[in-house]
């Protein structure tokens, strides 16, 4: 049977006695190995596939335990700034958990399928003239003065529920892998990925990937206008910032800048030589390990067993695919014509 995510991992996780179990049966992702990408690297590399949750996203990992904790303490509504999947998961779990969802997303910075989630699940829609930061801001401060939950990654119970993952590496493979590679946004995703890895015991090296126009961890300073085609790690100024220095540092790993060249290399790449079609930010990770080659650690192998985290699914941002993708062949209702087009 498939199992809630807080069920498989209850005695990891922080929830009081009487929260419900507000759930979609998120997580047990599949650890997908990549034959053709080990190759071109020289180590084994798998691919977690975290668009297979149930909103097509890692979010749904955090999500569920940020909003049974809600519930639990009685809130009546939930509240999130969002590149488009955190507000696609809240609008998600506000409904199993009857609660009402509202979302502020920077206005025409969104992929659509997350718009059209967020939409069809009945949460406030609010597009804010500005950029992520700025929605986080106003998140902040409204969660401040009003009885609304704020379900961003700043939420502890996000990070609690998102180090599950981790879990499951170690889980799956039997071993934790020597490293780690994803992408970096807001930075709550690597600061979770490195609390399940520490209190498994357990230290990969874990290597995180900005978009270069949006790479701030990398700059060393925020950036006032962040760009990049990777909507979900279009962010200037991480709300994690110090926790995910302390992961890149404590790993001996680091963070690196990709360009958005490389993402859509890596992201075309994938789709065509893996199978495995997932949004442009999720291939930040592969971009990385593709054109920076793999960490190494000074009087340390070279690693053997290295993922990739694929942090959201393809079908999200379906505009940033059809507009770099091979075209559509149209042909007439006959047998020769169509005989040419498939095999010419
Ligand atoms: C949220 C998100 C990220 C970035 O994760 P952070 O925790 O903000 O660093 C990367 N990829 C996708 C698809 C996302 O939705």
């Amino acid at each position: 049977m498939p199992q809630p995510l807080i069920e498989r991992y209850r005695d990891s996780l922080p929830l009081e006695p009487g929260d419900p179990v507000v759930s979609l049966n998120e997580g047990s992702t599949p650890l997908v190995e990549a034959p053709r990408l080990s190759e071109r690297v020289g180590a084994r590399v798998w691919l977690k596939v975290e668009g297979a949750n149930p909103t097509g996203s890692f979010k749904d990992r955090g999500m569920t335990v940020a909003v049974s904790r809600a519930a639990g303490r009685g809130a009546k509504a939930v509240i999130c700034a969002s590149t488009g999947n955190t507000a696609a998961s809240a609008s998600a779990y506000a409904v199993r958990a009857g609660l009402r969802g509202a979302v502020i997303v920077p206005e025409g910075k969104i992929a659509i399928g997350k718009l059209a989630q967020s939409l069809m699940h009945g949460a406030r829609v609010v597009a804010l003239e500005g950029n992520f930061d700025d929605a986080l801001t106003i998140v902040r401060q409204l969660a401040e003065r009003n009885p609304i939950e704020l379900v961003n990654s700043v939420n502890p119970y996000r990070i609690e529920g998102q180090k599950t993952a981790a879990f499951e590496l170690i889980d799956e493979l039997g071993y934790a892998p020597d490293a780690l590679a994803i992408p970096v946004g807001n930075a709550g995703n690597v600061t979770a990925y490195w609390k399940g890895f520490q209190e498994r015991g357990t230290s990969p090296i874990c290597y995180g990937f900005q978009a270069a126009g949006s790479a701030p961890l990398v700059d060393g300073s925020p950036v006032a206008k962040p760009e990049t085609v990777a909507s979900a790690i279009r962010i200037g100024n991480p709300a994690r910032w110090e926790e995910a220095m302390n992961a890149f540092n404590s790993s001996r790993g680091r963070v690196a800048a990709v360009t958005d060249e490389q993402i859509l290399d890596a992201y075309h790449w994938l789709a065509s030589h893996e199978g495995v079609f997932c949004e442009p930010a999720s291939a930040a990770s592969v971009a990385g390990i593709l054109n920076h080659g793999l960490p190494t650690v000074e009087g340390m192998d070279k690693p053997e067993t290295v993922v990739c985290v694929l942090t959201g699914h393809g079908l999200k941002d379906p505009d940033t695919a059809l507009g770099t993708a091979p075209s559509v062949i149209n042909c007439q209702n006959d047998i020769g014509e169509v005989e040419a087009a498939v095999f010419n």
